[in-house]
C-alpha cells in the first residue's frame, strides 16, 4: 500500500494559521500523511474464505482458477456473466463445467457492499446509496443521469482526513481506505439497482475521501474497471479529484493513463484557501499549479479546477480575477459549484445573482468556466454533502 508517507512533502509552516473571519468553524491542522489500510475482517483480508472477485485482475482469477484444477479460459467466461450479463449465480453461468459451477463460490466471492439506504431524488434523476461494508463502516455513492448519460460518483475513503471546513464527509475524519473491490462493488451495485443503461457512463472519484491519499487501491480498481474482459472504462471517461496531493498529481501523471483530473481549489489565495482546506498549509497553490500543469502536459487533459463558491467567502471580483489568473497557467477549465448546504454547518450557497456575477468576472479571462448546479441536493447526495446527517 502506498501511502503519502512514501514522499516526504515540505515541513508544515510554524506560524499558526489565518483567523477565520467571524462565525465561521476554524480549519483543523494538516492532515497527517494517510495511514496504512485498516485490515479487514473475513474473506477479503485473506484470513478466512475466498478472495473478492471484484478486486482480481483477470490473469489472477486464471490464476486461481487453475490452482483448482480448471481452464483458464473459465476466467474470460465468468467475466462476462459478471460484467456484461450482470449474472452473479455460479449455477446461472450456462457455459461452465458442473465441476466448476459447484466449486466456484469457494474460489472467488462475488458479495457486494450491503445497501443499508437509498434515496431517489424527486425527479428520479439522482440516487445517494449508503453502503455497509464488511467490516460495518459506511460509504456513500451516487449515481445520476442527464442528457449526457449517466454519471456515477464513488467513494475511495470511509470518511476523509482532509478536513475540508465546508465538507460533510471531512467533518467524519478518516474512518479507513476501502479496497479495490469496494470501489468496483460501489459501481456494481448501483448499476445492478438503477438498472440504468449506458454503456458509455462516467466515473467520477468525488465522494466520500480523498482519492489520492488512497493511491495504490484506487489505482487497482481504476485499472480493474479499464480492463476490456471487465467493465472497460476508458480512461478519459474516468476523473479523480483531488484537493492537491502534489507527489501523487506527480505520480499520477506517469502511469500512462489519461484520466481526467480535477483539482478541487475553492480560493484563489493561499491565505484564503489555508482557512478552509487544511492541507493548503502542507501543499501551496503554487505548488499543485504546477503539479497540475506538469500532468496536463504528460496526458494531453485539460485539468478541470472545481471551485465551491461559498456565500460572503470566496466569491468577490478579487477571487474572481485571481482564479482567472491560476487558469490561464495551465490546460484547464473552470467548474464552479455553488455550495450545497450540510445541515450544521454555517456556511451559504450564493444566491443567483451573485452566482452570475462571478461567472461574469471570471468568462472573460479564463480559458472555459461553467457552472454545476449539482443533482441530488434534495436528498443529501450533491457534492460535498456525502456523509451529512439527513436534514
Ligand atoms: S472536500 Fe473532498 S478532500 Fe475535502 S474533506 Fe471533503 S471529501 Fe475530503
Amino acid at each position: 500500500m502506498e501511502t503519502l508517507g512514501e514522499t516526504t512533502p515540505g515541513p508544515i509552516p510554524a506560524d499558526p494559521p489565518p483567523a477565520p473571519a467571524p462565525g465561521r468553524p476554524e480549519a483543523s491542522e494538516p492532515p497527517p500523511d494517510a495511514p496504512e489500510p485498516t485490515p479487514l475482517p473475513g474473506p477479503r483480508s485473506g484470513q478466512a474464505g475466498p478472495p473478492s472477485f471484484y478486486g482480481l485482475f483477470p490473469a489472477e482469477l486464471e490464476d486461481l482458477l487453475e490452482a483448482r484444477g480448471h481452464e483458464r479460459f473459465r476466467a474470460r467466461q465468468i467475466l462476462d456473466w459478471v460484467y456484461h450479463k450482470r449474472i452473479r449465480e455460479p449455477a446461472l453461468m450456462a457455459n461452465l463445467s458442473r465441476a466448476l459451477k459447484d466449486e466456484l463460490s469457494t474460489i472467488v466471492s462475488f458479495d457486494l457492499p450491503e445497501t443499508a439506504e437509498i434515496r431517489v431524488s424527486p425527479g428520479n434523476d439522482a440516487v445517494k446509496f449508503v453502503l455497509r461494508l464488511i467490516d460495518g463502516s459506511r460509504i456513500e455513492s451516487v449515481a445520476m443521469r442527464s442528457r449526457r448519460g449517466v454519471t456515477l460518483c464513488v467513494s475511495s475513503q470511509a470518511g476523509c482526513g482532509m478536513g475540508c471546513v465546508f465538507c460533510a464527509t471531512g467533518q467524519m475524519g478518516l474512518v479507513r481506505n476501502l479496497r479495490a473491490e469496494e470501489i468496483v462493488g460501489q459501481i456494481e451495485r448501483m448499476l445492478d439497482a438503477t438498472g440504468w443503461q449506458d454503456p458509455g457512463f462516467h466515473l467520477v472519484f468525488m465522494g466520500m475521501g480523498e482519492p489520492l491519499a488512497n493511491y495504490a487501491q484506487v489505482l487497482r480498481a481504476i485499472r480493474i474497471l479499464h480492463d476490456p474482459a471487465g467493465l472497460s472504462i476508458g480512461a478519459r471517461r474516468i476523473t479523480v479529484s483531488t484537493v492537491g496531493l502534489v507527489p501523487q498529481i506527480e505520480k499520477l501523471a506517469r502511469e500512462g493513463l489519461p484520466l481526467g483530473l480535477a483539482i478541487s481549489l475553492h480560493a484563489s489565495t493561499d491565505e484564503k484557501r489555508g482557512q478552509i482546506v487544511p492541507l493548503n498549509r502542507r501543499y501551496s497553490l503554487d505548488s499543485i499549479l504546477n503539479a497540475a500543469r506538469d500532468y496536463a502536459e504528460t496526458t494531453g487533459r485539460r485539468v478541470t479546477l472545481e471551485y465551491t463558491l461559498l456565500s460572503g467567502v470566496n466569491d468577490t471580483r478579487e477571487d474572481a480575477y485571481g482564479l482567472a489568473a491560476w487558469a490561464r497557467r495551465l490546460p484547464s477549465k473552470i467548474n464552479l459549484i455553488p455550495y450545497n448546504p450540510v445541515p450544521g454547518l454555517p456556511w451559504k450557497r450564493p444566491d443567483e445573482e451573485s452566482v452570475n456575477r462571478f461567472v461574469e468576472w471570471l468568462a472573460p479571462r479564463a480559458p472555459s468556466v461553467t457552472v454545476r448546479w449539482s443533482q441530488g441536493g434534495e436528498i443529501g447526495a450533491a457534492c460535498g454533502q456525502l456523509g451529512a446527517r439527513p436534514s
